[in-house]
């Protein structure tokens, strides 16, 4: 694949991730979050949705003026109303939504394709009127007719709008179907396409990858993925699945994920999970004999990158999984130098004793094991 083809972040974690169940941000842990994301340098931050009231438009107004180098964009449905919140915060780039998919548009609105071509023209004319830098979203284009898509992208685009966004609303996307409808769509109509990937079957992530594969030049994201349902494609997962997996570098800084996903997480109110990839606290704790032994020897052979990459640090607990060389190196690193039979006695004790606390052991105990032998 083309590796020199710039592909940019919109993170959504304010705007989607809050429709998380249960999930709510005060305007101060928004400017916080807001901040952390501007400094891992993503391009564009949903910030929220400015029809949902005065509080919600003060954040956006205190985002939009804290002189970040991220788009500050608000969330709008298609209609006046919408946009003319958006402008009461100050806020000078709006993302439109519109649903594309017969389901969506006659069930949920009673109306069909050719209202909505119309509707979100006038929307969209509306707000270039305002002065507004304007992007659309097609909601449940995963489930909407592609010719229709596209004719639609091709309007829009001819209007002035910079990203159209290709919403797998309810996580339906297959990787290998998602593929090929995005290329013929982003060969249409080339530079504006994003993915927008929830995680229902698991695949969020993957479909995002798949979509760049096609061609697409946006991916939007959530830290650690929070979001509707199962949530969204996470950040951290799309950066370092682009970098390592594909050679497509989003120029984002990924040393601060960890860190990023914590503060998330605590203003949420959703503990970070500890095997969440890329982020989670296990991921890079080492417990098995083998494992432990490995990257003693050499990191790589059970880490696919350097947890300092992410913010992360490299941990080796001991446990029921231990190994003589965990021993070895728990009691080294005191200045305890243990022969090849005295950890072999000191194995049996740590596998009781693990077992019956059922977790690993602090270094104090393994001393203490080691010397009243
Ligand atoms: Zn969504």
């Amino acid at each position: 694949m083309d590796v020199d083809r710039r592909v940019r972040i919109c993170d959504t974690t304010l705007r989607d991730g809050e429709q998380g169940p249960g999930v709510s941000f005060t305007s101060d842990e928004k400017l916080a979050i807001a901040s952390a994301l501007d400094d891992c340098g993503v391009h564009v931050i949903e910030a929220g949705i400015p029809a949902m009231g005065t509080v919600e438009r003060e954040a956006l107004q205190r985002i939009a003026q804290a002189g970040l180098a991220a788009d500050v964009v608000g969330w709008c449905r298609a209609n006046r109303l919408d946009v003319a919140a958006a402008e009461k915060c100050t806020i000078r780039s709006v993302h439109l939504t519109i649903p594309v998919s017969d389901l969506h548009l006659e069930q949920k609105l009673g109306r069909d394709r050719k209202w909505a071509a119309r509707h979100i023209a006038d929307c969209v004319s509306d707000a270039l009127d305002r002065g507004l830098r304007v992007s659309v979203g097609f909601e449940d284009a995963s489930r909407a007719d592609d010719h229709f898509v596209a004719e639609l992208a091709a309007d829009l685009t001819g209007m002035g709008v910079e990203r159209l966004r290709w919403a797998d609303t309810v996580g339906v996307m297959e990787p290998f179907d998602g593929y090929g409808r995005l290329t013929q769509l982003t060969r249409a109509v080339p530079g504006v396409w994003e993915i927008h990937a929830h995680d229902d079957f698991g695949l969020a992530t993957a479909n995002s990858l798949a979509a760049v594969r096609a061609g697409v030049s946006w991916v939007s994201t959530t830290v650690a993925g929070l979001g509707e349902r199962a949530g969204n494609a996470p950040l951290e997962e799309v950066v370092m699945g682009l970098r390592h997996l594909h050679a497509v570098d989003t120029g984002v800084d990924s040393t601060r994920f960890r860190a990023l996903a914590l503060l998330v997480a605590r203003a949420a109110r959703r503990p970070l999970p500890a095997s969440k990839a890329v982020v989670g606290r296990s991921v890079f704790t080492h417990e098995s004999g083998i494992h432990v032994d490995g990257v003693l020897k050499h990191a790589a052979t059970y880490e696919p990158f350097d947890p300092a990459e992410v913010g992360a640090r490299r941990r080796l607990l001991v446990g029921k999984h231990s190994g003589r060389a965990s021993l070895r190196y728990a009691l080294a690193r005191h200045g305890i130098a243990a022969d090849g039979e005295e950890l072999e006695a000191l194995l049996e004790r740590v596998r009781a004793m693990t077992s019956e606390h059922k977790r690993p052991l602090r270094f104090a105990e393994i001393r203490d094991l080691f010397q009243t032998a």
